[in-house]
């Protein structure tokens, strides 16, 4: 692509190094940017390197957070004897908009993949070990909300196995099953057969 001007050139060549953005998003992009106002502009700019420099992450659970805590570990009114591990902080988001739960979560940061070189001591899971083992800790249940992959499910077991360590502690896994509106013969067998063998018993 043939620029008429150095500066549209390095804004689109920064902006379409982000996920999703190609090369002709990015142009049309930095030209509604141009279009725009400058002080757009300037707050755009504003806000993404305030949330880059200024965003810290929860000392409990390590979610995102302008605080120390995340409003979900200081909220007096979640459930705080349920922990949802999952393995990024994108996962809380969709968890949290279901609206369905009422605990609160430990955010590993990824998951355990020999292929890319992360071990379990790249992750938060000393640090859950270390919560579920305070003194205080009034956890009674963990879910293992890992995406079910190879790497999901190598870091479920690994986690369930650590937990060992806290008999006092029930772990559950989140249910799989044929998503709302599929049809049965799209699902594909594992789903399927994970549907069938984790059925739910109907109440009368
Ligand atoms: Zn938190």
């Amino acid at each position: 692509m043939e620029f008429p001007s150095k500066l549209i050139e390095n804004a689109v060549g920064e902006l379409a190094k982000l996920p999703g953005i190609g090369k002709k998003t990015a142009l049309r992009l930095a030209l509604h940017l141009l279009k725009a106002e400058t002080d757009a502009t300037a707050s755009l700019a504003e806000a993404l390197a305030k949330m880059r420099f200024d965003i810290r992450y929860c000392d409990t659970c390590h979610n995102i957070s302008d605080t120390e805590k995340c409003g979900i570990c200081a909220n007096p009114l979640r459930d705080h004897s349920t922990v949802c591990v999952v393995s990024d902080i994108r996962d809380v988001i969709a968890i949290e908009n279901t609206g369905q739960y009422q605990g609160t979560y430990h955010v590993l940061g990824g998951v355990i993949s020999p292929i890319e070189g992360i071990g379990p001591s790249d992750l938060q899971i000393e640090s859950l070990v270390e919560r579920l083992g305070e003194p205080e800790s009034e956890v009674k249940e963990v879910i293992l909300a890992i995406s079910p992959t190879m790497e999901g499910d190598t870091t479920a077991f690994f986690l369930s196995r650590k937990l060992r360590d806290f008999p006092q502690v029930h772990i559950s896994t989140i249910a799989r099953g044929v998503p709302m509106g599929g049809e049965l013969e799209y699902a594909d067998e594992i789903t399927l057969g994970r549907s069938i063998v984790e059925r739910q018993r109907q109440a009368k």
